[in-house]
């Protein structure tokens, strides 16, 4: 049975990482010269008003510059929203997040939680001390589609824009309005508080069990991604198989090929990633156009990541792996 809640009782918890949302400048003409990742999430909170029948409670995370996130933070916010979803009264989770690397972050997410409730990750291209900053509206409509009866899934909420996290990408690098969708488009807009839906919330498979202490015993499997280009070599990838031959702390267990078009990829380029996967190495081919996806061809010889992007297919990998070594862990 499940337990009444009555509206009013209803929370939405904003986990802060930073980001230029939370970032400062000197001046407040300089959209550009700031420090990311300074103003706590509480802060950030001031002067906006919470959706009708809902409390607001902030949590720090981590304050950085989201250039330089990595995953044990990842693991941190997956951990944290997991416990804030089973409490029921709560509606959902928003995460002030960087731009630069909210995709990987809101695509981890949805790859690990795929939570039925609505975890919304959102950001800002100018910093808290702008002239105008566009963080405080991206965070209101954030708790208005985290407060959305029905809502679910990862989205990132960004310019009055609601993106699926499978589909975002950061476009532009300096509009407010930066990320688009590709093929998919948005999942919809916030419009004045009100959520306007286009499509299904995103939803992903079975949640991935991650432990902390087993990720801190394991590590991370590396995944590196190479770029397919005119030009190109297979001189990196080699040089990255000769360091795991040689005993390497940290060796390479996965290659992301960032590949051209439908999934081409440079002959020479081809050849060395070929060479990698005999050497055991898990190799995945990702395209570097905006939209679209790799139609695979009978006579390819590497795998491919679908609609997925580099940095989205190299989570894919990084996750794939991860099971793959718990397995054999667990068999030992
Ligand atoms: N470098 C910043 C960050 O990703 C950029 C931003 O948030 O817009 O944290």
């Amino acid at each position: 049975m499940v337990d009444f809640i009555p509206p009013a009782a209803r929370r939405v918890v904003v986990l802060g990482t930073g980001g230029t949302i939370a970032g400062r400048a000197a001046s407040s003409g300089d959209n550009i010269g700031y420090t990311a990742g300074e103003v706590p999430v509480a802060d950030l909170l001031g002067g906006i008003a919470a959706p009708e029948g809902i409390t607001l409670a902030a949590e720090q995370v981590a304050q950085l510059d989201s250039k330089d996130m990595g995953f044990d933070v990842g693991l941190q916010l997956a951990q944290r929203c997991a416990a804030l979803l089973s409490e029921a009264d709560v509606a959902g989770v928003v995460i002030t997040h960087g731009t630069d690397t909210i995709e990987e972050t809101a695509y981890f997410l949805h790859a690990v939680l795929a939570p039925a409730k609505p975890v919304v990750l959102t950001c800002a291209m100018r910093p808290a001390s702008s002239l105008s900053p566009d963080g405080p509206q991206n965070v209101r409509d954030a708790m208005a589609v985290a407060a959305t009866a029905g809502a679910g899934g990862v989205t990132v909420v960004c310019a009055g824009t609601i993106h699926g996290a499978p589909d975002v990408q950061k476009v532009h690098t300096y509009r407010a309005d930066a990320f688009a969708s590709g093929d998919a488009g948005p999942v919809g807009y916030v419009e004045e508080g009100a959520v306007r839906r286009l499509r299904d919330w995103p939803r992903s498979g079975a949640p991935f069990a991650l432990d902390a202490a087993e990720i801190a015993a394991m590590g991370w499997p590396r995944v590196e991604v190479v770029m397919s280009h005119a030009g190109a070599s297979g001189a990196l990838i080699d040089l990255l198989v000769q360091e795991r031959a040689s005993g390497a702390a940290a060796p390479v267990r996965g290659l992301v090929l960032a590949a051209t078009g439908n999934g081409t990829v440079h002959h020479a380029l081809e050849a060395a990633a070929l060479r990698a996967q005999q050497a055991g190495i898990e190799v995945l081919r990702a395209t570097r156009c905006a939209s679209g996806r790799i139609l695979p061809r009978p006579d390819d010889r590497l795998r491919d990541a679908g609609a997925l992007t580099p940095v989205k297919a190299r989570i894919a990998l990084m996750l794939e792996l991860l099971a793959v070594k718990k397995k054999a862990q667990g068999a030992a």
